[in-house]
């Protein structure tokens, strides 16, 4: 694999250094590079001043100037940040002031963690590495730069990305940053929900989302970002290998496939158990309505954490239909291509055989049913939606010589239903013959 940078990248730290600036790569990309991942985006750091870096390239944009970052496009996108220092931070968001500096280290030392604050000059190929961050790759560590207590209290977001950054390299977090993250973990109240969002939906993005998950919660951060978990670590289930609710909910969200959103829903899709735990005269345990209530407390909780309206209308009919391990009817397969469509479907089948792994079950007949049935529809009908159906409300007056009400709506919606079934039917002679004979049984209209 070439994982050496872009061209463009490259020829950027080399016009900047011929020009008598400092730039090197900077970040991620160093980090990446030394592990031998291809890095997501090459990040340059220079002591050149914003504006020299715009009079230096033809086409630039001021993604983040008051922060000093251009983004300079040669042609490929690539930020240029000067070197900075941030002063302090009252509320644990940003800092108070960005001071520019000619000094990379200073650069380097506001950074979050060892591994992140490493730098590569590609022209000499040498690191600059005050802090031991190759010590640290090589460790498999996840540490502070300075003191970790301080560095949250900076910027809490440290807190969620230090989780993010050993799930996903599958580091661990060095034990004074650890200690240094249960102190702060009430800081993360402090943070706008939006970066929570993000930073979560990154953690869930990663390849073993189960570890991210129990680390956030040994961390005692889970529960402060989605407080009605509170109570699921306490709530027995009985299931084999998954003794409380809790178990459950990260092992259904770790066995979902690598959709953040999906295991999102997985981590949620039995969160109404807590609300509606009942005990029959009989002394059985019952959780009567948890979909639906589990439905609405998601679309609080992501409410709350700034989701837009599709993810959380996603999430919630996830979490709502989640629950019938039966098998499913061609006619609700049909229905729900014509209302959700096939992303949908596929994710719904995919919580439910992740609810199944982590209920101690193996493979699920049903679900592998409903595949095919999905497969052998989508490649041999139409999708049909009401707007299809062969008739319209003109003809089902003038067959059936009634005026405008709510009875011609409630026909049509019974040809729909009918159309599920048999799709075949969908034509004019078909539908008027089945409208007569549904019309027939009066008592389902209102006339
Ligand atoms: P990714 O591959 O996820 O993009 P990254 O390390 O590039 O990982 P970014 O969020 O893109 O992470 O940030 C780029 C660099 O900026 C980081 O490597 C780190 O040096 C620095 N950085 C980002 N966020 C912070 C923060 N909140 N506090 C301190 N330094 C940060
Ligand atoms: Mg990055």
């Amino acid at each position: 694999m070439d994982i050496s940078p872009p061209v463009g990248a490259l020829d950027i730290v080399q016009c900047l250094q011929q020009a008598g600036h400092q730039a090197v790569f900077v970040g991620g990309c160093v980090r990446d590079l030394l592990l031998g991942i291809a890095p997501t985006d090459w990040d340059v750091a220079t002591s050149a001043r914003p504006e020299q870096v715009r009079q230096l390239f033809a086409h630039t944009v001021p993604v983040g100037i008051k922060f000093g970052t251009v983004m300079v496009l040669n042609p490929e996108a690539v930020e240029v940040t000067t070197f900075r220092r941030d002063l302090g931070s009252k509320n644990s968001r940003h800092p108070v002031q960005v001071l520019f500096t000619d000094s990379l280290t200073e650069d380097l030392a506001r950074r979050d963690f060892t591994i992140n604050a490493l730098a590569w000059d590609p022209i000499t190929d040498t690191h600059i590495d005050p802090f031991g961050g190759r010590a640290d790759l090589t460790a498999q560590l996840v540490r502070a730069v300075g003191d970790p207590m301080q560095r949250f209290y900076e910027d809490a977001l440290r807190i969620l990305r230090a989780v993010r950054f050993a799930c996903r390299l599958d580091f661990d977090i060095e034990s004074e940053t650890w200690d240094a993250v249960i102190s702060s973990a009430y800081l993360t109240d402090r943070l706008s929900k939006e970066r929570v969002r993000d930073e979560l939906l990154k953690i869930l993005a990663v390849p073993d989302p189960g570890r991210g998950l129990w680390m956030l919660n040994e961390l005692g951060i889970l529960q402060r970002i989605i407080p009605e978990l509170r109570g699921s670590e306490r709530l027995a289930q009985g299931k084999r290998g998954a003794p409380t609710l809790l178990d459950h909910l990260i092992q259904t969200a770790a066995a979902c496939p690598e959709k953040p959103l999906l295991r999102l829903a997985g981590l949620l899709h039995d969160i109404g158990k807590l609300t509606t735990r009942q005990i029959t005269s009989i002394g059985r345990v019952v959780f009567h309505g948890h979909t639906q209530e589990g439905a609405r407390i998601a679309g609080k909780v992501m409410r709350r954490l700034c989701f837009d309206s599709k993810s959380i209308a996603y999430a919630q009919w996830l979490v709502q239909n989640h629950m019938h391990q039966g098998e499913i009817s061609r006619k609700v397969l049909r229905r729900w291509l014509s209302a959700q469509g096939e992303t949908w479907i596929r994710d719904l089948l995919a919580l439910r055989k992740a609810d199944h792994i982590a209920s101690g079950g193996s493979d699920a007949p049903a679900l592998s049913k409903a595949e095919a049935d999905l497969d052998a529809i989508l490649a041999n009908e139409q999708v049909l939606k009401p707007s299809d159906l062969a008739v319209d409300g003109h003809d089902i007056m003038k067959l059936l010589q009634i005026s405008p009400g709510p009875a011609v709506g409630q026909v049509l919606a019974r040809l729909y239903e009918h159309i599920l079934e048999n799709p075949a039917d969908n034509n004019r002679a078909s539908l008027l013959d089945q409208a007569e004979r549904l019309w027939a049984d009066k008592q389902h209209f209102s006339r």
